[in-house]
């Protein structure tokens, strides 16, 4: 991305130039390197994973400038078509060349979201057939990938920017030793933005957010339903909006819980653009919202996994996302007694397309959330056998004595 004519970015910041600019009706396509920029190969070690530069992600493509967008409108986004680069058509050795990865991030990366329990890194390789995937490294599972962009929004205005900034290190300064921080301030190093340059750049480059955590502008939402077909409605903060996108994924669980933990890969995104005029006062639109598309692959027979707001005997009072963890875990837990390593359920319950709720959220004192994982992405029954139902009982033949 570095060394392209028109270079992406990889922060937020209102000053980087659009690459393009489209009007409001039209269709374009948009090419995305996978969001570390070809770090992660196609390997069966993890070194990579645990050694990645992560001051080089996410890398964006754009930004688009819309005509006759303003502050205040909102931005309509239709996500018309996405998919890997095929083999042939991207340098063999990226990510969405005909494949793509899952990845658990080891503890000194951040790590995912059950770092405790597993702080080593580890990786899968995906394969593509078309609208599936399949894995080397997980053996007996194949299923249709719900493709969407991680990552897309407008640029923040210089005023969001500055308040992005001001609530991120007061949240950082609440424990200021903490390894890793509790968000990640603006790191110049290896910051792209675009075509700036000189003192323009280097002023910018030490404010410009990290792409990381999701905000107001929606950024790295990581919802696997804005997939093909549908439709989003994002905020307008500068004149021509500045849309960005990338971070492709190919297939993710709800909550993409080992951290680089989609399918990712690059690939090409097609989208069409529209403008709501004073849409977000009208609205009363703080975040993005949006309209599904048509085409998701429907499962309909789940095995459903719980959770409780409990961890290690400690009860953490009406705690969603302890709740949760609990439930990844209890599901991680039963996949390792049909054969799988506890690595590979991780990685699967990340990258597969299962289903995850909030569901009691006011019986004091527990949380309580589930998992749906489809049962038709493994290629044997997951579910307990019937034969094991004590009532199960066939009856005896009348035989002669
Ligand atoms: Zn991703």
């Amino acid at each position: 991305m570095f060394d392209q004519d028109h270079p992406g970015h990889n922060r937020w910041h209102p000053d980087i130039p659009a690459a393009a600019t489209v009007k409001p009706g039209e269709d374009f396509r948009m090419d995305c390197r996978e969001w570390t920029d070809g770090q992660i190969l196609n390997t069966d070690d993890a070194n990579d994973v645990r050694d990645v530069d992560l001051s080089i992600n996410h890398v964006l493509s754009g930004p688009v400038a819309i005509e006759g967008a303003e502050p205040g409108d909102i931005l309509v986004v239709d996500v018309l078509d996405l998919g890997p680069h095929l083999p042939g058509t991207a340098p063999d050795g990226l990510a969405g060349a005909g494949w793509g990865y899952t990845g658990i991030f080891a503890k000194e990366n951040g790590g995912g979201f059950l770092t405790d329990y597993f702080p080593g890194a580890h990786k899968a390789i995906w394969d593509f057939h078309g609208i599936y995937a399949t894995s080397r490294h997980i053996p007996g599972v194949r299923f249709a990938g719900i493709g969407h962009p991680g990552l897309f929004g407008c640029a923040p205005s210089h005023e969001l920017l500055a308040e992005w900034n001001r609530r991120e290190q007061a949240l950082i300064d609440t424990d200021p030793e903490r390894i890793p921080p509790l968000a990640l301030p603006p790191n110049p190093d290896n910051a792209l933005l675009g075509t700036m340059s000189g003192a323009e750049y280097e002023k910018a480059a030490s404010e410009a957010t990290r792409t990381v955590p999701p905000r107001d502008h929606g950024g790295n939402m990581d919802i696997k339903n804005l997939s093909r077909g549908c439709r989003a409605y994002l905020p307008v903060y500068v004149d021509g909006a500045k849309l960005s996108v990338g971070d492709l994924h190919f297939s993710q669980g709800d909550g993409e819980i080992s951290f680089c933990g989609a399918i990712e890969m690059g690939g090409w995104i097609e989208f069409g653009v529209d403008l709501i005029k004073g849409g977000m006062a009208k609205y009363g639109m703080k975040t993005p919202f949006f309209k599904p598309g048509p085409i998701e692959p429907r499962y309909s027979e789940f095995l459903c996994f719980t959770g409780i707001s409990v961890e290690d005997g400690v009860n953490y009072y009406m705690d969603a996302t302890v709740a949760y963890r609990q439930a990844a875990l209890n599901a991680i837990t039963y996949l390792s007694k049909l054969g799988y390593t506890e690595e590979q359920a991780y990685l699967l319950l990340s990258a597969a397309p299962i289903e995850a709720r909030y569901s009691g959220m006011v019986d004091i004192p527990n949380a309580c959330a589930s998992i749906y994982i489809p049962t038709a992405i493994f290629d044997f029954d997951i579910s307990p056998s019937s034969e094991e139902l004590v009532s199960r009982d066939l009856g005896s033949q009348a035989t002669t004595t």
